[in-house]
C-alpha cells in the first residue's frame, strides 16, 4: 500500500510541476503577444507624433499619454540608451535615469528590430515583462519604444493555480489512500483469514473452513482451498476407517500377527501375539530380535527375509505359560514400502495336549487290556497244556479266566461310559431326584461289599426332604463309584459316611471314610483317568483306574465340580457338588 501511495504522490507532483510550467509559459506567451500587439500600436502612434529633435519634455509627455492609453509603462529610449520619456517617471527625473543601452530587450531590439525580456525589478519588487521595438525614422533616426508590464497578476494567477493544484494533490492523495485502503482491505482481510484457516488445518484442526468467498480471485482461491480441505478430510476419514477396521480385525484375531517392513523393522503386532510370546509391549520401529528371544521364531523370520516366500515352523515358548505355536511367515510385496513380511502365530498348545492325551490314552488302554488278556491267554494255554485233566486246576484256571473277563468287561464299560460323557452324545437327562431314595438305592448296591469288609455304613440327610434335578442314572453311578472306592480302600472295620445337603444353591454329596487317606502330592492328579496311588492294590480290588475320572465327568456335564479332602492316616472325603435345580418338593 505504501508503494502505491508513493507512486500516486510522485505522479501528482510530476503532473503539477509540468502543469505549472506549461501554464506559466503559456500565460507569459499570452502576455507577450498582447504586449507585442500593443507595442505595434504604440510604435505607430509614436511614429506619427514623435519629431526627432524634440526634447525630453515632449517625449515624456507622449510616453505619459501612451502609458495612460495602454495601461502599461511606456518608455522612449534613444539608440544610445538614454531615456527620453517614461510614463511612470515625473518629467523632472527622466534626465537622471540610468542608461538603458545594456538592457537585454533594448540590445535585442537594436539588433533585430524587436526584443523582449522578463526581469525582476528591484525598484518595484516584482517581475516585469519588457517588450521593445525599434522605430526607424525617415531620416535614419532611430528611437526605441519599450513597454513594461508587471507580471504580478500573472504570478498571482499562477500562485492561485498552484494553490488549487496543491489542494487537488492533497485531495488526490487522500482519495488514493482511501481507495488503496479499501482495496487492500478487500484483499488482505480474506488473505489473512485464509492464512489463519490454513494454519489451523496444518495444526490438525481439519474442521476449519474458509466459508466466506469474496467475489475476486481470493474467493476462487478460498473455494479451491475449502474443497481441498474437504477432500483431505474425506481421505483421512477413509484412511482412519480402514485403519480402525484393520485394528479391530487384528485385535479380534485369535492368531498372533506380526508385520515387518522391508528393512526388517517391526511395523505392528497384535494383542494375541504379545500374549502368546509374553511380551509387555511391541514398540514399532524395532528389530524383532530386540523385542523377542525365541530363537526358532527369529530363525523363521530370517529365512523369510533371506528370500523364502513361505516359512512354516512349529515353535515352543519358554515363558511362564509354555506354549506350542505354529508360525507361518509370508513375504508380502507392497508397492509403496517394498516387500515386507507377515508372521501369523497359531496357538496349538491345546491341540498338542489333546494329541498327547490321546496317545497316552491309547497307551494306557493297551496296557490295561494287556494285563487281563495275558492272564486269560496264560490260563487258557495252561488248561490246554494239561491242566484240563486235573479238575482242581481246571476249575482254578476257569475261575481266573472268568475273573479277568469280568475285569475286561468293567474296563470296557468304564471306557465306554467315559467316551459317552466326553463326546456329549448323550447329554444328561435331568429329572427329580429324591435324596433319600438315591441314598437308599446306592447303599443297597454296596451292602454286600460293605459287609464283606465289615464296614460300617452311615448316611446323613437333611431334615427337610431334599429333591433336585439331575440325570439320576449318572448321579447314582458317580455316588456308587465314590462309595465303592471308600469301602474298598478303607479296608476292614472302617466307617463310610454318605451325606447329602443343600447349601448356597448347591447340592453337596459327600462320601467320607476312615481309610488310609491320600498324600497331598497325589491329590491334583486323582481325577485323571488311569491314575492310581497304588496300582497293584487298585488292581487287586478290581479297580479300573477310571472311577474318579467318570465322577469328574459326570459333575462337569451337570455344570458341577468335584473336591477331595484327604491326608494320610486321616481318611478321605470326596465331594460331588451339583448346582441345585430345586423342583419345590418330592
Ligand atoms: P480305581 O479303579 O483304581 O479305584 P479310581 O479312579 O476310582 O480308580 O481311583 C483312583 C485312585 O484313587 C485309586 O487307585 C486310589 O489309589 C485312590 N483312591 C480313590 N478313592 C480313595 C479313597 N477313598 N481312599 C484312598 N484312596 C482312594
Amino acid at each position: 500500500m505504501g508503494g502505491c501511495l508513493v507512486v500516486v504522490v510522485c505522479t501528482l507532483v510530476f503532473v503539477a510541476v509540468v502543469m505549472e510550467r506549461s501554464l506559466s509559459s503559456h500565460m507569459l506567451e499570452l502576455v507577450r503577444s498582447s504586449m507585442q500587439r500593443e507595442i505595434l500600436t504604440v510604435r505607430e502612434v509614436v511614429r506619427d507624433r514623435w519629431r526627432p529633435g524634440e526634447g525630453i519634455p515632449a517625449a515624456d509627455r507622449l510616453a505619459d499619454e501612451l502609458g495612460r492609453i495602454v495601461g502599461s509603462r511606456v518608455t522612449l529610449i534613444t539608440p544610445q540608451g538614454k531615456v527620453l520619456g517614461d510614463s511612470r517617471m515625473p518629467q523632472g527625473e527622466v534626465p537622471g535615469m540610468v542608461n538603458h543601452a545594456d538592457r537585454p530587450e533594448i540590445v535585442q531590439a537594436m539588433a533585430q528590430g524587436e526584443g523582449s525580456a522578463v526581469r525582476y525589478s528591484s525598484t518595484l519588487g516584482f517581475d516585469l515583462m519588457y517588450t521593445a521595438l525599434r522605430l526607424d525614422g525617415p531620416n535614419g533616426q532611430k528611437l526605441l519604444v519599450r513597454l513594461a508590464l508587471p507580471l504580478s497578476q500573472v504570478q498571482q494567477a499562477l500562485s492561485r493555480t498552484r494553490g488549487l493544484v496543491l489542494w487537488a494533490m492533497f485531495l488526490g492523495v487522500l482519495l488514493s489512500i482511501g481507495v488503496a485502503y479499501l482495496v487492500a482491505r478487500g484483499i488482505s482481510r480474506p488473505v489473512q483469514q485464509l492464512t489463519r484457516t490454513a494454519a489451523s488445518i496444518a495444526a490438525g484442526d481439519l474442521s476449519r473452513r474458509f466459508t466466506r468467498y469474496p467475489r475476486h480471485e481470493i474467493g476462487e482461491l478460498g473455494r479451491a482451498f475449502d474443497q481441498m480441505a474437504d477432500n483431505l478430510q474425506s481421505t483421512i476419514d477413509d484412511i482412519t476407517q480402514s485403519r480402525d477396521r484393520l485394528e479391530a480385525i487384528l485385535r479380534g484375531m485369535v492368531e498372533g500377527v506380526l508385520v515387518i517392513d522391508n528393512d526388517g523393522y517391526v511395523l505392528l503386532a497384535n494383542q494375541a501375539l504379545m500374549k502368546m510370546l509374553e511380551l509387555k509391549a511391541v514398540p514399532p520401529g524395532r528389530l524383532p530380535s530386540e523385542i523377542m528371544r525365541n530363537a526358532d521364531l527369529l530363525e523363521a523370520l530370517d529365512e523369510a527375509r533371506a528370500g523364502r516366500e513361505y516359512v512354516w515352523r512349529e515353535i515352543k515358548t519358554l515363558g511362564a505359560t509354555p506354549r506350542h505355536l505354529e508360525a507361518h511367515v509370508v513375504r508380502i510385496s507392497g508397492e509403496a514400502s517394498g516387500p515386507g513380511m507377515v508372521c501369523v502365530l497359531h496357538d496349538i498348545t491345546e491341540r498338542k495336549r489333546l494329541e498327547k492325551t490321546r496317545r497316552d490314552l491309547v497307551a494306557n488302554v493297551s496296557h490295561e487290556l494287556r494285563t487281563p488278556l495275558t492272564a486269560v491267554r496264560g490260563a487258557a494255554e495252561t488248561l490246554l497244556d494239561g491242566a484240563l485233566d486235573s479238575p482242581q486246576y481246571a476249575r482254578h484256571f476257569a475261575e481266573l479266566i472268568l475273573r479277568q473277563s469280568h475285569r475286561l468287561e468293567r474296563l470296557v464299560q468304564d471306557l465306554m461310559e467315559l467316551a459317552r460323557l466326553e463326546s456329549g452324545e448323550s447329554p444328561p437327562r435331568p429329572r427329580p431326584i429324591n435324596a433319600a431314595e438315591l441314598t437308599d438305592s446306592v447303599m443297597e448296591a454296596v451292602t454286600d461289599l460293605a459287609q464283606a469288609q465289615n464296614t460300617e455304613l452311615e448316611r446323613r440327610l437333611p431334615r427337610e426332604p431334599l429333591v433336585f434335578a439331575a440325570d439320576a442314572r449318572q448321579v447314582e453311578q458317580a455316588v456308587l463309584n465314590l462309595l465303592d472306592n471308600a469301602i474298598k480302600y478303607t479296608g476292614q472295620a472302617g466307617r463310610v459316611t454318605l451325606a447329602m445337603e443343600a447349601r448356597d444353591q448347591e447340592v453337596i454329596i459327600s462320601v467320607s471314610d476312615t481309610g488310609p487317606g491320600i498324600a497331598a502330592e497325589y491329590l491334583p492328579r486323582l481325577f485323571e483317568r488311569f491314575f492310581r496311588v497304588d496300582t497293584n492294590r487298585s488292581r487287586e480290588m478290581g479297580g479300573t483306574g477310571l472311577g474318579l475320572a467318570i465322577v469328574k465327568h459326570i459333575a462337569q456335564v451337570h455344570h458341577g465340580r468335584v473336591e477331595v479332602d484327604s491326608a494320610p492316616g486321616r481318611g478321605s472325603t470326596f465331594r460331588l457338588i451339583l448346582p441345585l435345580v430345586n423342583l419345590g418338593g418330592p
